[in-house]
């Protein structure tokens, strides 16, 4: 064998990605030893399959049309471009991968390789970062709050107390028998008005900050903002083992939202529905979207967690409310503050998995 040949399988052997070759028809060529480890499949089992038996059934059911749409238009969505999807082992539990797809084209045909790096195996001290990464935004959320709360505290509550002083001292002057004193008690009362004016012009001040952060709307595709959030979401270790379903609209419906904003949404509940399901035998989650008649996309997280108990329902979309050693309980306030602002709804029920189900709407109508 020439020189070149042995270096290039021994890269091919020991490569820390997965390597895994197709043809054009999506059948496999070449799998290779961490591709093996990675799938718990041997070289042996799926050679001559289709790369379909790699993937959740949704992308399954759908791989064959991104092939054919791309020898057919030449249009690129992964090819050279990379992204962070989700894989399926062969005992059918889900995992998030970073897949890049490079193109080779012989004379009689073409040959696709994908090299595939599994996130839930990352190196312990990433996957620290990311936890510290965590816990600084969360620590950055609070302290940004913790200071708002005081600010506002301080400027509601010092108009407040003065315009209790003045009122005080108008009930007495407006008592008395001099009306210097009364004309006075009525000054009085001015200025208390005055004083609680301006705690009103605060709180205008402090919403109008809020609005501030207004959305950055442009036409995104659901399905894509839902694949993207639950795999960035399921990197970590709380999230092996936990069995991930795809029941996304086919029609791929687009709608007019902050992509980051909705991601984030996503993201909280279906990382809430993790927290959920750790330590339950049963951990299965389904990610839905469908298209209602009302021109509304409706996004579903159902696991199969322990469900919310009506304590836990009265007060969960309060902020700082948690049931967590580490929560916030800002997360789901957060998460119905961005869908309100895009004009949807956020709201939970009981899954058919059997924990929880949080479902929020988007109009698919062009916001304004
Ligand atoms: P945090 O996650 O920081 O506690 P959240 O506002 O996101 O803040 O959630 C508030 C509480 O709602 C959680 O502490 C938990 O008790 C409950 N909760 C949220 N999602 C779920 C779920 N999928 N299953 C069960 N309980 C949930």
């Amino acid at each position: 064998m020439p020189i070149e040949n042995q270096i290039l399988q021994t890269v091919y052997d020991t490569s820390p990605d997965a390597i895994i070759v197709i043809d054009e028809t999506a059948i496999i060529q070449s799998f290779n030893k961490t591709a093996e480890r990675m799938f718990n499949y041997t070289a042996a089992e799926v050679l001559g399959q289709n790369i379909k038996i790699l993937m959740p059934p949704y992308f399954a059911n759908h791989h064959d049309n991104f092939i054919e749409r791309y020898l057919r238009t030449g249009e690129r969505r992964i090819i050279g471009i990379g992204r962070i999807v989700t894989g399926q082992r062969k005992d059918g539990s889900t995992f998030p991968i970073e897949l890049s797809i490079g193109e080779a084209k012989t004379t009689d045909r073409r040959l696709f390789a994908g090299f595939i790096r599994d996130l839930t195996e990352k190196q312990k001290v990433e996957q620290r970062v990311h936890e510290l990464q965590e816990e600084l935004i969360h620590a950055a959320r609070l302290a940004s709050l913790g200071e708002i709360t005081s600010m506002v505290a301080h400027e509601v509550n010092q108009p407040l107390s003065a315009s209790g002083t003045y009122l005080e001292v108008a009930r007495e002057l407006l008592n008395s028998n001099d009306e210097n004193d009364r004309a006075r008690g009525m000054k009085a009362i001015d200025q208390a008005d005055a004083q609680i004016k301006r705690v009103g012009d605060t709180v205008r001040r402090i919403r109008e900050f809020a609005r501030k952060k207004t959305p950055e709307l442009a036409l995104e595709d659901i399905n894509r903002i839902i694949e993207e959030a639950n795999a960035i979401a399921a990197v970590g270790s709380k999230a092996r083992g936990i069995r991930t379903t795809f029941d996304l609209a086919p029609q791929r419906p687009e709608a007019k939202v902050d992509r980051i904003q909705i991601q984030q949404v996503v993201m909280n509940l279906v990382r809430n529905a993790i927290d959920a399901m750790t330590g339950h035998d049963r951990r299965e989650l389904i990610l839905q979207s469908r298209l209602t008649e009302a021109d509304q996309i409706e996004i579903s997280i159902l696991d199969s967690g322990p469900g919310i108990s009506e304590a836990t329902a009265r007060k969960l979309f309060i902020p700082f409310v948690t049931t967590k050693k580490d929560g916030t309980g800002l997360g789901l306030a957060i998460c119905r503050t961005i869908v309100e602002a895009h004009g949807g709804k956020l709201w939970h029920e009981k899954s058919s998995l059997g924990g929880a189900a949080f479902k929020f709407t988007i109009p698919v109508q062009v916001q304004g």
